[in-house]
């Protein structure tokens, strides 16, 4: 039987004990199954998209629950064809024998992502919109969620079929340029075409460009929290995730690799890295940890500089500082609660944002986390759909490297040269929308899904 056509079956909640659980039927025998299985009260019968209280049976007419059901006929339903959803208790023995019930009648165990599979299949949406429904399921802040619900809504898939149409036309016009003796091509409309090209390039550039803002939506901001050892970077970590996820400890450079832990401030999730304390050593283990330190401050987009506002500033707090220059950083004076004798106005001198904390009471530590949100807020701001996933970026960046050599093409080259990389680009933007993508890239998008989604 095609696998397209056959009847799937599965719980689109989890298996643990909750209020409702939910079981979705799709495929042709979507109705047939959920008449066998849901008997509406006073003989009523399943009008679709009308919510149908009823009784739920085994095959062989045991009662094993009561409750909502409802049926969809495709192909206005979530994948297009016949569908039915169950709303029983959510007792997992409950939706076990439910789908036991409907295997034994035919439907079979739907593999992760196969209704969204199923919809994208039968164009109810694009791939953009499919990865989307991924996003919205896993989004951890309210911003997350509206760049993906807006990217459900079919925003970044219209803009990119848009730009993916205006490609094909220029490659068709290209084409007929290439019928004409080279002498002859006009090179107004040659210039013109280029001009158009530039245009389509600048927007794909700067859909590329929102990924690294589209990336801290998903993965959290990158913020180093970097220091010379002892200064309380570990203890500032355990501040902002409020219990002890690292090691705190006396004994100067025992944080050798690199510990991450995400916190969610004001809506805006940061991703801290404690890193090893920067000192001049010898210890063979300690130098990597340094090195890894110095990695990790180079690719953060914020970096917490610690110094012990109990000491006088030290050489080493003095390497801190140099390795810092040049980023987004955040001065933190730790250890507020201690007499002060740290040379607040050297540091002053290099740094413009300055946070007297102490990890220990808690101290200053709501305020800094407020100020590091309120700067890449702003990086949030999801007006326009922000790309979120490597995938996407990474064709972004391929079809814009190919439309980039046409444009360059286009200066010296005929036609033909300048039409091979124009088809190029437009089959790659195809690529996210799902125009051109290949079954294993559809594969392997849905295999990131979860059962019953
Ligand atoms: P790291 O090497 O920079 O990660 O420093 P740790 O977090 O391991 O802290 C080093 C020492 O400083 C430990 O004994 C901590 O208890 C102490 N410490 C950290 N933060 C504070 C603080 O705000 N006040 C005080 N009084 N001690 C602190």
């Amino acid at each position: 039987m095609n696998t397209m056509f056959d009847t799937i079956a599965a719980a689109a909640t989890p298996p643990v004990p909750s209020a409702i659980g939910i079981v979705r039927i799709s495929g042709p025998q979507a109705l047939s199954l959920l008449q066998v299985v849901v008997h509406p009260v006073k003989g009523k019968t399943f009008a679709p998209r009308r919510m149908t209280f009823g009784c739920i049976y085994t095959r062989e007419g045991l009662r094993i629950d009561e409750g909502l059901a409802v049926y969809m006929p495709g192909p206005g339903s979530y994948t297009g064809e016949d569908t039915a959803e169950i709303y029983c208790h959510g007792s997992p023995g409950i939706l076990a024998e439910l789908l036991d019930v409907l295997f034994s009648c035919g439907a079979r165990q739907a593999e992760p992502g196969e209704f969204t599979r199923r919809a994208f299949l039968n164009g109810r949406m694009d791939l953009s919109q499919s990865e989307a429904v991924i996003d919205l399921i896993e989004s951890e802040t309210k911003a997350a969620a509206a760049n993906a619900a807006a990217q459900l809504g079919g925003v970044l898939g219209k803009r990119l079929s848009a730009l993916r149409d205006e490609l094909i036309a220029a490659a068709a016009q290209l084409s007929a340029m290439m019928d004409f003796p080279e002498e002859e091509v006009p090179e107004l409309e040659m210039q013109e075409l280029t001009a158009r090209l530039e245009g389509v390039l600048a927007d794909l550039e700067r859909l590329r460009e929102s990924y690294r803002r589209g990336a801290y939506l998903k993965n959290g901001v990158p913020c180093a929290i970097t220091g010379r050892p002892n200064v309380g970077k570990s203890s500032l970590l355990n501040a902002f995730v409020g219990y002890d996820r690292a090691i705190v400890t006396s004994v100067p450079g025992t944080t050798r690799d690199v510990l991450e832990h995400t916190v969610i401030a004001d809506g805006v999730k940061l991703s801290f890295f404690d890193t090893a304390g920067i000192r001049d050593t010898a210890d063979v283990v300690e130098k990597i940890g340094v090195a890894r330190a110095a990695d990790t401050v180079r690719t953060a987009s914020a970096v917490l500089a610690v110094f012990d506002g109990s000491q006088p500033l030290s050489p080493d707090d003095m390497l801190v500082m140099d390795s810092a220059e040049g980023h987004e950083t955040w001065c933190v004076i730790n250890k507020a609660d201690l007499p002060q004798c740290v040379d607040v106005s050297a540091l002053r001198a290099r740094f413009d944002r300055i946070f007297p904390v102490s990890a220990a009471s808690g101290e200053g530590v709501t305020a800094l986390l407020s100020s590091l949100a309120a700067y890449f807020t702003a990086s949030q701001d999801v007006g326009e759909s922000l790309i979120t996933n490597p995938r996407q970026a990474n064709a972004l960046e391929r079809a814009s490297a190919a439309l980039r050599r046409a444009c360059e093409a286009a200066q010296i080259l005929t036609a033909d040269v300048v039409c091979t990389d124009v088809e190029e680009a437009a089959g790659i933007l195809g690529e996210i929308t799902g125009q051109t993508a290949s079954e294993d890239i559809i594969q392997q998008i849905f295999s990131r899904f979860c059962v019953g989604k």
